[in-house]
């Protein structure tokens, strides 16, 4: 399903220039995941002296906050070539044997979205995460044999918004795994300086932490909204971009001071008046908010979670008094659902 929101924090087509020439491409660029970072130093510097290939790594979080980035940094400085590939791209077993056998010594092999892989092909990469190796069946029946082929010492990185959606055995055969967190307001406020500086926009510090706290702690959605403001700013403010600018066309944007936009407040909404505040389960969410039940868990909820407008309970998702005070709802509670409501957050 194609998404067109705004602060939508999956890739869109329009994102493709500005992802190539924002996208950091060295560890010193890439602002933010500190406890990342000088874990993963240590690693490369490691592997560096030991002339070894990085052990396998595992990168999970939501959509937009640099698991790609972050593997073609890896690949870069360890002196290495990428190859980048997702999931679903990879049908069959053959079309993985073909990429691994096609790497070079070190070389990191990129696998997005790697919960999507089928099962016949995840049997592939067991003995070449484990051993190097690749093990072909020749002929079939009784006679059938397998060859055991070698591989170049390679560093798979796989990423995934779903790290409880992959089986075991792959996950067991990842040396290291790191989750990303959304970005604070001031992080993304000097991803977006920088970004403003290399797209030649001009914005000042109040400007940028004006979108950063818009942004939804998603480095792709700063990026994005940086260029309509810039639109904005262009038409009505001669291109220079202050809180007053970023502010005016981020209402514009429908986009609100927490950077919920339309379909969360919808969301929101549809909790308190519809069902008093929840619990609602996923799968009534999305039958009336529209979307589909991934898109919230993956791409709505997040966000509303770490903003505590949302709680996650056995029983289903009940909006907070904050998601109340926020909508300027009043939070009128009869005493049969108070106790409800109790109950169920005792029992998460
Ligand atoms: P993911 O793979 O997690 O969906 P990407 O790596 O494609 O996310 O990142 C999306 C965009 O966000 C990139 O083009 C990059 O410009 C920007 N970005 C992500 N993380 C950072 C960061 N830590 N510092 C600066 N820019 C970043």
């Amino acid at each position: 399903m194609e998404d067109n929101r705004l602060i939508s924090t999956g890739f869109r087509v329009e994102d493709a220039d500005t992802d190539r020439s924002l996208r950091p491409t060295t560890l010193a660029d890439y602002f933010g995941q500190q406890k990342v970072k000088d874990s993963l130093s240590v690693y490369m510097q490691a592997a560096i002296a030991r002339r070894e290939p990085l052990d396998h790594i595992l990168l999970y979080g939501p959509p937009g906050l640099g698991k790609t980035t972050l593997a073609c940094i890896i690949a870069s400085e360890m002196g290495h070539n990428i190859r980048v590939t997702s999931g679903p791209a990879i049908e069959r077993p053959g079309d993985l044997a073909s990429i691994l056998t096609n790497l070079n010594e070190g070389d990191v092999l990129f696998i997005d979205e790697i919960h999507r892989l089928s099962h016949a092909v995840e049997e592939v990469l067991y003995p070449a995460m484990e051993d190097y190796a690749l093990d072909i069946m020749i002929g079939k029946g009784p006679s059938a044999r397998s060859l055991r082929v070698d591989l170049p010492r390679f560093t798979l990185i796989g990423a995934t918004t779903r790290a409880g959606m992959l089986t075991s055995p792959l996950r067991d055969r990842f040396g290291i795994s790191f989750r990303l967190e959304l970005y604070s307001p001031q992080e993304l406020a000097i991803i977006v300086q920088r970004s403003a500086r290399i797209l030649k926009i001009d914005c000042d510090a109040e400007g940028a932490l004006e979108i950063a706290s818009r942004s939804r702690g998603t480095p792709r959605i700063a990026n994005r909204l940086i260029r309509r403001v810039r639109d904005y700013a262009e038409v009505k403010a001669s291109g220079h971009i202050t809180r007053d600018v970023a502010r005016e066309a981020l209402i514009m944007l429908e986009v609100d001071e927490l950077g919920l936009d339309h379909t969360d407040r919808t969301m929101l909404r549809v909790m308190i008046e519809k069902f008093g505040g929840g619990p609602v389960g996923l799968d009534t969410l999305a039958a009336c908010t529209g979307e589909d039940a991934t898109t919230i868990e993956d791409v709505y909820e997040p966000y509303l979670l770490q903003c505590g407008f949302l709680m996650r309970t056995p029983r289903g998702r009940i909006a907070t008094e904050s998601a109340y005070r926020h909508l300027g709802i009043a939070a009128p509670k009869p005493p049969e659902t108070d106790g409800q409501l109790r109950m169920d957050i005792g029992d998460e």
